[in-house]
């Protein structure tokens, strides 16, 4: 069987004629058994964040609800010739999420945040399986958190992958051209069945999850861009198409944080050599980018900004040197508090890491290692990356102030700052 699994992101649910444009597009690809996942309809994951956050904060989050409410009926008021039905199903779903929140006691956080961004994933496939059954019919739609089991973290949360390749296999009867299998991106559950999540953007990394466990032929990602570029277009003047990576070069940009692919993605697909194509939903014939085994001998420098990044310095209390034990210890927490490190440092007496602002990260390393360490940080810093740069390249670097931290290898530069964004 020549299994393809379609991924698209929020941007390319964002509106109706969004919707309508990916009902095409799918529409053309039908002779084959196709598996499609969605993110949620454009930034109605933000939106969710901050009914989560507003709710933590004893603030009211009704109002942000309600919000999220209009924009889904106001996309399906523009797909539907009548929405009376699909708007109570949409009323209904949130129902649930307003229900859930008013008798909370308790729980984790990380755990009421992935039940309520989840619903983002959950309305906008509610709506698009309604759209796909009435225009073209035969679409089922599955509850990805059937499928995709994690651990208990939560957010980021790790996959379990025997037991999510044995649900998934379940999939494969229903797998039939002329017929679409439709689910949700992001989301997944624990062995409690609670729902969990595997980071912001993770879409991807769902996709690939299927991809992997079908043995899917090849796995897209329809865009709002003409492929993987030199640099984000949203920030650089005139980034360039790059055609063919290989996984190596995809992975390593989407470790140092290039937008476009989630991080997690590659690496399920390179295993089983499944390739991924990177296209433009707006223009669905062009060749986009292919990510695959063997790319080009040489690449273009590549510009790389990753945002929201804290400094956080260890420093030993009584100036003894950073011996390997010390690391050891910092690493520990690190990994139990599941923080991902962009880049670390160590000199005689410090060692300092990059990582992520988010959550309360910070704050929880600092409870778990104040005392064997000083801890000093800076926050609201840049890591601006350049991967195979050349000497014009390198050009773009000057401008940089304040410069906290620089890497260089003989293919890569980071430079970790804290003026207001690198211009390109
Ligand atoms: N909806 C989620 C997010 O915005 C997941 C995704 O888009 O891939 O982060
Ligand atoms: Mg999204």
């Amino acid at each position: 069987m020549m299994i393809k699994v379609f991924k698209f992101g929020g941007a390319s649910v964002k509106d109706a004629e969004a919707i309508r444009n990916m009902s095409a597009i799918i529409a053309r690809h039908l002779d084959s058994p196709l598996l499609v996942v969605v993110s949620a309809m454009g930034k109605s994951t933000n939106m969710l964040e901050s009914v989560f956050r507003d709710f933590r904060d004893q603030k009211d989050w009704e109002p942000g609800l309600l919000e999220i409410k209009n924009y889904h009926t106001n996309i399906a008021a523009g797909i539907f010739e009548t929405s009376d039905e699909i708007v109570g199903e949409i009323e209904n779903t949130l129902q649930h999420l307003k229900d859930y929140l008013h008798n909370l006691n308790s729980e984790p956080e990380k755990q009421v945040y992935s039940e309520v961004v989840a619903y983002g994933e959950r309305l906008s496939t509610q709506i698009i399986a309604s759209f796909l059954n009435q225009n073209m019919g035969n679409t089922q739609l599955l509850d990805a958190r059937d499928y995709i089991k994690t651990d208990s973290s939560f957010v980021d949360a790790r996959v379990n992958w025997p037991e999510t390749c044995q649900k998934i296999h379940s999939i494969l009867p229903s797998l039939q051209s002329g017929s679409i299998v439709l689910t949700q991106g992001f989301i997944g559950s624990n062995q409690a069945d609670q729902t969990t999540t595997l980071g912001r953007e993770g879409s991807d990394f769902s996709a690939a999850i299927f991809a992997k466990c079908l043995k899917a032929n090849s796995m897209t990602v329809w865009k709002d861009v003409p492929g993987i570029l030199t640099a984000d277009p949203r920030l650089a003047k005139s980034p360039v198409k790059i055609p063919v990576l290989s996984y190596k070069e995809a992975s390593e940009m989407t470790f140092y944080g290039a937008k476009v692919i989630h991080p997690k993605t590659i690496r399920p697909l390179a295993e089983s050599k499944i390739k991924l194509y990177v296209k433009p939903f707006n223009s669905p014939d062009d060749e986009g980018t292919v990510i695959c085994e063997d790319g080009p001998d040489k690449y273009p420098p590549i510009f790389i900004q990753k945002k929201n990044q804290t400094l956080i310095s260890f420093i030993d209390e009584e100036l003894g040197f950073i011996d390997e034990e010390k690391i050891g210890r910092i690493f520990h927490a690190v990994h139990e508090l599941n923080i991902k490190v962009n880049l670390m440092e160590n000199s005689a007496v410090s060692f300092s890491i990059c990582i992520d602002t988010q959550f309360d990260h910070v704050e929880k390393l600092i409870a778990k290692l104040r005392g064997p360490f000083k801890i000093a940080y800076n926050s609201n810093l840049e890591l601006f990356t350049i991967k195979n740069y050349d000497q014009q390249a390198l050009t773009k670097i000057n401008d940089l102030k304040n410069i906290l931290l620089e890497q260089k290898s003989r293919n890569t530069i980071h430079i970790l700052h804290a003026s207001n964004k690198a211009t390109l």
